[in-house]
């Protein structure tokens, strides 16, 4: 592997470690970009990557997208990432967990990690035996904090959707607001279910087309297919599948005044969020308005490194202040000109001591 630091994602990272360990076969990269605010918090992600030079991107790209989630949700966390790289098979034993959990454990609480893509609640647990520098982990007990954090981040954005009803079409609430969901997951499939009991119409799509279907049919809203979401007429567009779907020609597919959901890195490149500006669409910033969920995962592990079960009134109440973080974005775009998502990098490097 080349020298990190002369990556292009390479973006001051205080702590970059490759871990191997021969009798499992583990292979994982721990980056941890900022501890400005706290401990570098962020999940872990198990993926075959067939050149594991994207591993470290990945790794790089994600911990300083953590910094910058935390700090915008005030929490008092900084960013980390890691990447498990499967081998061709995609194995995933236990002892590759339980070696990845003594590497977290002997970083001392430099990095705490959690579930992302291809690590499941169980693989935490396994992880946990390891290590204390863990969350995401089942709840235990009513009114506690912790555990799938998909539906946290569907009620943040979930009030970051009417946050921006508010701002762009001044209405208090999304009774009739039209909202198109890209992807009915975790994430989507929650946020659609909110949004039903406020009497938001809506449309749903996925590529198993059968999900979205059985979830229009639940909530009483229209299916429509993958391909044709993306250019519905609606109020709303919210995306929660896939990133970098704000693309040149995304945007020109859509016809609507907000953009407003939980996928990660939703735009393509820096300069599309100019371009959503220019077509005058109001964009919440992807990892300003989907931190519910760390912010669940975050208090979770707080609570329990002082002895107590974090409460879940507190999980709430974090992820009901999502839309001040938000307003404040688009006042400040709106006074300056600057694009909401380049408005939200500079509050978050200011947060983190980099401006
Ligand atoms: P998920 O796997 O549960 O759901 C994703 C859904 O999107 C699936 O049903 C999938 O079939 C569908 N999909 C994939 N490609 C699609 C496409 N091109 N068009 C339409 N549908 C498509 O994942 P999730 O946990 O709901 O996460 C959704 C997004 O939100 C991801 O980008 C994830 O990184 C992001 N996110 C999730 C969380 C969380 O707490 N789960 C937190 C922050 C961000």
């Amino acid at each position: 592997m080349t020298a990190f630091w002369t990556e292009p994602d390479f973006d001051e990272h205080e702590l970059v470690q490759l871990v191997h360990e021969r009798k499992s076969g583990l292979t994982a990269i721990i980056a941890v970009h900022s501890s400005h605010l706290g401990p570098g918090a962020g999940g872990t992600r198990f993926w075959h990557y067939p050149n594991p030079k994207d591993g470290l991107s990945d790794a790089l790209r994600l911990s300083r997208g953590m910094s910058y989630k935390n700090a915008m949700a005030g929490l008092p966390m900084g960013g980390g990432k890691a990447v498990i790289l499967a081998n061709d098979a995609r194995t995933k034993t236990p002892e590759m967990l339980a070696a990845f959990g003594d590497a977290v454990e002997a970083l001392g609480g430099r990095y705490v990690t959690a579930e992302d893509v291809g690590i499941t609640e169980a693989d935490m647990v396994a992880v946990a035996k390891q290590t204390a520098h863990v969350s995401g982990l089942p709840v235990e007990g009513e009114g506690n904090a912790g555990g799938d954090p998909g539906p946290f981040t569907a009620m943040g954005i979930y009030h970051g959707i009417k946050a921006a009803v508010r701002h762009k079409l001044g209405k208090d609430n999304v009774d009739g607001v039209h909202v198109a969901v890209q992807g009915t997951g975790s994430v989507g499939a929650g946020v659609a279910r909110l949004l039903a009991k406020d009497g938001a119409k809506l449309t749903l799509a996925d590529i198993h087309a059968d999900r979205a279907a059985e979830l229009a049919r639940e909530l009483g809203g229209e299916a429509v297919s993958a391909d044709a979401i993306m250019s519905t007429s609606c109020d709303v567009f919210s995306p929660n599948a896939l990133g970098a779907i704000l693309d040149e020609e995304g945007i020109a597919r859509l016809d609507t005044p907000i953009v407003a959901g939980g996928a990660n890195n939703q735009l393509a490149r820096a300069e599309h969020g100019k371009a959503l500006a220019e077509r005058g669409i109001l964009y919440a910033p992807d990892y300003v308005i989907n931190a519910g969920g760390i912010i669940s995962v975050a208090l979770e592990y707080l609570a329990r490194r002082n002895g107590t079960p974090g409460d879940i009134n507190d999980v709430r109440k974090r992820i009901a202040q999502i839309p001040e973080r938000l307003e404040e974005i688009w006042l400040k775009s709106e006074e300056t000109g600057v694009s909401s998502d380049v408005v939200a990098d500079r509050m978050a490097q200011e947060l983190i001591g980099r401006r």
